[in-house]
Formats: C-alpha cells, structure tokens, sequence
C-alpha cells in the first residue's frame, strides 16, 4: 500500500470512530487504539506534507456529524482540542519548543551565554475522562450549555446540564455582563458503579424474562457522556453527573487577568468547582514530577483522570505562542498508559477449582494494557458470560486498572460478526473424565461433582500447598502440573512420598531445585494445626475458622470426634460450617487421606492460639498503605488474631478499610464508592481495642 492510500484508509477510519465517539457516545475501538490510528497518520504526514489537507483529522478538532438530537450553538471563542504527549521525552520535546516559541533556546554556533531562557510558570491540571462543556451566564444567570462539537459548531443541551448540582445556576452579584466558563462534565466513580450495577441487575431480570440483555456501560467517559446527551434531562438529572471548571472562554465587561492560574482563582470565587489538584509550578522538572505522581495515583481519585493537562501560566506568552488549526501550543495533555484496549475474544474456556466449582475465563488475542499483556481475564459465572452477552470471535473491551485483575468489560456489538452464536456453558467437565456437570438449582455457580476428577485433584494439591495453608515454597501451580502429568499425585498427601529420583527425572529439575523442594515438603510436616486444618481443603474451613477449631479443640482428632453441635458453638464456626466439617470426615477418603497424612509425619496438634480478644470474629478488615509502627504482615497478624479476616481487596463485606502512607488506590476508590468506613492509625487501634469503629 502507497503511504497515500494508507492515509486515505486511515482518515476514513478515523472519520468514523469520530462518529461513533462524539455523535453516539458508543465507540468501538478504545482510546488507546483510536491513538494510535491519529498518531499513524500524523507520522505519514509528517513525512509527506504535500499529503497534508485541511481537513485532516490531524488539523481539525475531532467531531463527527453532530447528533440531530440538539440544536447547534456557534461557539464565539473556538472550542478547541488539545496536542498530546506520550511519554517524558514528548513532554520534554513541548517544553523546548515552548521556550523557542518564546524566543529562547540556543541558536547553532551561538555562545553558552547568548542563551536567552524565558521564565516560564506552568499550570499542572488532571485531565479529566469526560465531556468539553461550554456554560453560558448572562447576567449572573445561566442561560446555555454546549458541547464541543468540531470547535466551532457544538450541541445546546441546556437542560440537561441544568440537572447537574454542581453547576452554579445564578452568579454573584458584579460579575462580567457575558461570561463563559469552560470545563468538563463528568461521571463520577460511584455514580458509574451505581449505572453499571443497576444496568447489569435488569439484564438478569431481562434474561430470565427470556429477553436480550441491554450493552452495559463500558467506562465512565463514554457512560458520562451518554447522560449528558439525553433527549429526555430528567434521565440525566437521575444520573448524578458532576463538573469542574478549568477555563474562561468569552468575557465581556469583566476583570483583565493577567494568569490562567488568577482566573481559577476568580472562577473558585464565584462558586465554580476547580479541581483542588491543580499546580502552578516554575519550571518543567515539577511538570514531570506531577505528571508521575498523577499517573501513580490516578486510582485515589473519586473519578476518572487519563492524563495530565499542562498550560502556560501567563496570558500573555500564550498570546506569543498562540494556536494551531485544533489546539493551542500552550498546552499539552500528558496521556497516561491505557487502561482499556479492545482486542478479539478467542474463545471461552472453562477451569475447575478444587471445590469443582468451574469459572469461565476469556481466552484473549493478547494485548498490552494496565502495563503487562493479558491473554486472559476470568468471566466469574455463567450469568455474567450471559449478562454481558460476550461471545468467542466478538470485540471486546477489556480493562485492567491499577491492581485490579484484568476484567472483560463488554464486547462491541458494532462489531459483532453476522451469525455470531452466544456462548453455551459446557455440558461436561473439561478433564479427561468428561463427567457431567451440575449447576444446583439457586446456584450461581456450575459444578464438578466428581470426587476423582484429576483437575479439582491438581487444584487441592495446589491448595494445600499454598501460603495459607502447609506454606510450601516451590510447590506452585506449574510444579504441581508437572508433578500431576508424571503421574506422582493421587492426592496431596504424595508429596510427602516424592523421592529424589523421581524429581531429577522431570524435564528441567537439577539438584538443587530437588533438594530445594524436598526439604520445603519435610520442613511443613510441623506446620500448626490451624494451617493444617486450612490444607484440608474442607469447604468452609478457612483460615479462621481453623483458627477457632484449632484453639478450641487443641487436636484434630479432637475435631474429628466432635459433635456437629459442639463444633457449631465454635467461634468462627457456624451451623454451615459444623455441618459441613462432619459430612467431610464422614467420607471414608477423606478420613484415609487425614491418615496418609499421620503416616507421613505430619503433626496435628501442634496450637499457637491467640490470648488476645476475639472482638473482630467474622469482620474483614483490608489494609492498604503503610502504617506507622506496623509492617503490612504486623498489622494483618493483628486482625487475625483477634478473629477477623484481613483480605486482599474490598467488596461489599468488607467491614473497615484500614488507609495507611500511599495506599493502593484501587481499594480507596472502591471502598469510597462502596461507602465502606476508612480508618485511619488511631482508628484502626481503637478497632483493635474494642471490636467496633471509632466514633
Ligand atoms: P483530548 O481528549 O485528548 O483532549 C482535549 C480534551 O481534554 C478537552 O476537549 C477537554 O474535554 C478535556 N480536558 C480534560 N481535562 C482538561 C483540563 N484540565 N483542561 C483542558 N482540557 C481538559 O482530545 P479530544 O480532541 O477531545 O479527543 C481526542 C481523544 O478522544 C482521543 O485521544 C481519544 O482518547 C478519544 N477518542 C476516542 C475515539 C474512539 O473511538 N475510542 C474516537 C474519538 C476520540
């Protein structure tokens, strides 16, 4: 293909997702891989400017036909788009060619101290993830809202943006005659939980009524924008939109500024949100470093940010480096890394966990997002492969946040290929016994009900195995696989039997490994029982409820000749779970594999109980950030041993979210849109104290 037929193929290509982007709100590739597409082109016309034509995407700011839904509204002062910069270098690169535009920089041949270097203020800004809106007030009264369109031509949608709280309606008193205030309508976190939560609740409701389930909203961008360009405002009002301003456009008859950072400033005072985390800084050093910051922590944030946006402080230098046909030169958004790609699902397959319960996962064509590749990403249960009507071959939009596992958010039904069938659950187990699956009726979860199904059996051994429960180190998935395919393990007590020998003979194993993990097996035979009890691989017997057993009863024989209503009395312990407990060693393999274990040498009676008191019992208490006085492991321990839970990651259960130095931001933001309680220091000692949240 000619550089000029790829342009042409390109600009059509962008043509159309401008469409689907700005005009339905429904786009079908994500931003990161609409970038690439723009940066494509820009690269082609930069290298052939006669290619150039004016109406490029790259010298327009971006607008599809717009909606016929509204009426236009011609902008006085031009909307405009801004130039990005990828990385550090890009950033660096905007800098020099502002400090050139200002007349500085060092001119070839010129001496060190002919170098003129302009001073240079920077306004530092987050970049929202939401909509350009352009508030009209005449008056002191606000009377228009529009959106960007193509910069000079947008949207009214004045009622819908009447409905959104934080747009101040009526101004104080002596302000400019005409004023108009840019910034961006957005889509808070919690307000797109609350969308997606309820969305997803209708389509089981829909489902079950044997009706298609409805697109669920992908991110808060294009959701935000979806509420805001309602025909009806009373569905926008419902949405709970929000606003910060960071721009003036048209003033007349009001106050002369002199900086961009002096307009905030008067915008806060009329009672205008201004996003509290803008900077005004001396020099491109302390750019880098907010931008590096923002990027680390974009994930405290109630709502979403994906970038920075960098502005000359000083009205009149803007004035010297002007515009060019889209954007200003003044300005820069710094782009984080995606969080979101599109890619092809493959296909869905199906795992076994070691309770036979089966997840569908995604099989990914892989892609590059959140920072590492994905190739795939769990689909949690049947209902939600169904509720999100995702099907092998379809596009699909997949996001990887932070710390988050990579999720599958939706697929992108433009895209969806004529006659694409919807994803069946399997019928039978994929191990090599194929036997029939159950999915018990009330049950979200389909299973194996097999007892000898090689596959759960690998997952037990892993299980066991694992940090919480016999803590062998080098006794991971991959070994356990290869141990499993060498026929070594009928169940998890072989490991003890594993000789030398048989691991040297295994592709890749020398000495050392071997020796490695032989002495890790024999080194756990004295692990305390509650790890023990952990290892066993009941259901529902989780570290803390072998914790309670283990104080309680002392000895797993102990355990193992209780009654159910003894067990049931046991801190930690429920009816289920006492239940549970003696159907377990009811099973006569169970008992033989509790022997094999005895035989083998492992002990059961070995207790390390807690004298503390056990106020937190059935509370989850998650840790993030560093607190003072406590190591991560310190500050879990000390929840344990006082009965609660500390796990990795907010849900709805979770009791107190304990927030110490940099915490992990994903757990604030859900625990924020979860409204869960946060505590600080003091307030998780307080907890620890008493069993309660401090007051
Ligand atoms: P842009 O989003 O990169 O930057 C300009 C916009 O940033 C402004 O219009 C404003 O809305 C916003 N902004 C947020 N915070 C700001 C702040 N503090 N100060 C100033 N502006 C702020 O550029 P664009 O022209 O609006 O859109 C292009 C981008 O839109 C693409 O890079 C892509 O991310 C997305 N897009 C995606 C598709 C798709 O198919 N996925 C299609 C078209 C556009």
């Amino acid at each position: 293909m000619t550089p000029a037929e790829r342009l042409h193929q390109l600009r059509s290509q962008i043509a159309h997702h401008n469409e689907r982007y700005y005009a339905h709100d429904a786009p079908e590739i994500s931003d990161a891989d609409y970038d690439l597409l723009v940066r494509e082109l820009a690269g082609i016309e930069a290298e052939h400017p006669e290619l150039v034509v004016a109406d490029s995407p790259t010298q327009q700011v971006g607008a599809g036909a717009l909606s016929t839904s509204f009426s236009e509204v011609v902008h006085r002062v031009q909307m405009t788009s801004l130039d990005n910069a990828m990385d550090v270098a890009e950033l660096q690169a905007w800098g020099e060619r502002i400090t050139k535009g200002l007349g500085g920089g060092l001119a070839v041949g010129q001496p060190a101290e002919g170098l003129f270097a302009p001073e240079v203020r920077f306004v530092c800004e987050l970049k929202i993830d939401g909509l350009a809106m352009s508030l009209r007030y005449e008056g002191g009264r606000f009377v228009q809202a529009a959106t960007r369109g193509d910069g000079r031509v947008g949207e009214d949608v004045t009622p819908n943006v009447a409905t959104i709280a934080a747009v101040p309606k009526v101004l104080p008193a002596g302000v400019p005659e005409v004023l108009e205030v840019r910034g961006e309508v957005y889509l808070p976190l919690a307000a797109f939980e609350r969308l997606k939560a309820a969305k997803e609740a209708e389509n089981v409701q829909r489902l079950d009524a044997g009706r298609k389930p409805e697109p669920v909203p992908v991110n808060p961008r294009n959701a935000g924008a979806g509420s805001l360009r309602q025909k009806d405002p009373t569905v926008t009002a419902g949405r709970g939109l929000a606003f910060w301003s960071y721009q003036l456009g048209e003033v007349v008859g009001g106050p002369e500024f002199t900086d961009h950072s002096h307009a905030l400033d008067y915008l806060r005072t009329l009672g205008f949100p201004v996003n509290p985390e803008i900077r005004a800084v001396g020099s491109l050093a302390e750019v880098i470093e907010f931008c590096a910051k923002w990027q680390e922590q974009r994930h405290t944030l109630p709502y979403e940010i994906d970038g920075a946006v960098v502005k000359v402080d000083s009205l009149a230098q803007r004035e010297v480096l002007g515009f060019t046909s889209r954007a200003p030169r003044w300005a820069i958004a710094f782009k984080f890394p995606p969080e979101e790609r599109t890619t092809i699902l493959r296909d869905i397959q199906v795992s076994v966990g070691r309770t036979g319960r089966t997840t569908p996962f995604a099989v990914l064509e892989p892609v590059f997002v959140g920072g590492s590749t994905v190739g795939m990403a769990t689909l949690h249960n049947q209902d939600q492969v169904a509720a999100k009507d995702v099907r092998p071959g379809d596009t699909v939009v997949v996001r990887k946040a932070g710390d988050v596992i990579p999720e599958v958010v939706g697929p992108v039904l433009s895209l969806r290929p004529a006659g694409l069938a919807p994803w069946v659950f399997p019928r039978l187990c994929p191990c090599p016994l194929q036997t029939e699956l159950v999915r018990p009726e009330g049950e979200a979860d389909t299973r194996c009900v097999e007892p000898s199904c090689p596959f759960q059996r690998d997952q037990r051994v892993i299980y066991f195995a694992s940090r919480g429960a016999m803590d062998i180190e080098g006794l991971g998935e991959n070994t356990v696989f290869q141990l499993s395919d060498a026929g070594l393990l009928a169940d998890a007590g072989d490991i003890y039997s594993l000789t030398r020998e048989q691991l040297l003979a295994l592709d890749k194993w020398g000495d050392t490994k071997a020796d490695n993990l032989l002495a890790a097996i024999e080194g756990s035979k004295n692990r305390p029982l509650p790890k023990v009890l952990t290892a066993l691989g009941c259901k529902g017997l989780g570290p803390s409820a072998s914790e309670g057993l283990a104080r309680a009863f002392g000895t797993l024989d102990a355990i193992m000749h209780a009654s159910e209503a003894d067990l049931a009395t046991t801190d930690g312990v429920g009816p289920t779970i006492a239940a549970a407990i003696v159907r377990w060693f009811a099973v006569p393999a169970n008992r033989e594999f509790v022997e094999k274990l005895r035989a083998a040498g492992v002990e059961f009676g070995r207790v390390e109980v807690s004298r503390l008191p056990q106020n937190l019992v059935g509370k989850a208490v998650v840790v993030t950030g560093t607190l003072e006085g406590y190591s991560r492991e310190q500050a879990e321990a000390a929840i344990k041993d006082r009965g609660g839970k500390s796990p990795g990651s907010v849900s709805a259960k979770t009791f107190a979210v304990v927030v110490g130095a940099e915490p992990g931001a994903s757990k604030v933001t859900k625990a924020e849109a979860l409204a869960i309680p946060m505590l600080d220091l003091a307030g998780f000692e307080h907890l620890l104290a008493t069993g309660e949240l401090p007051t």
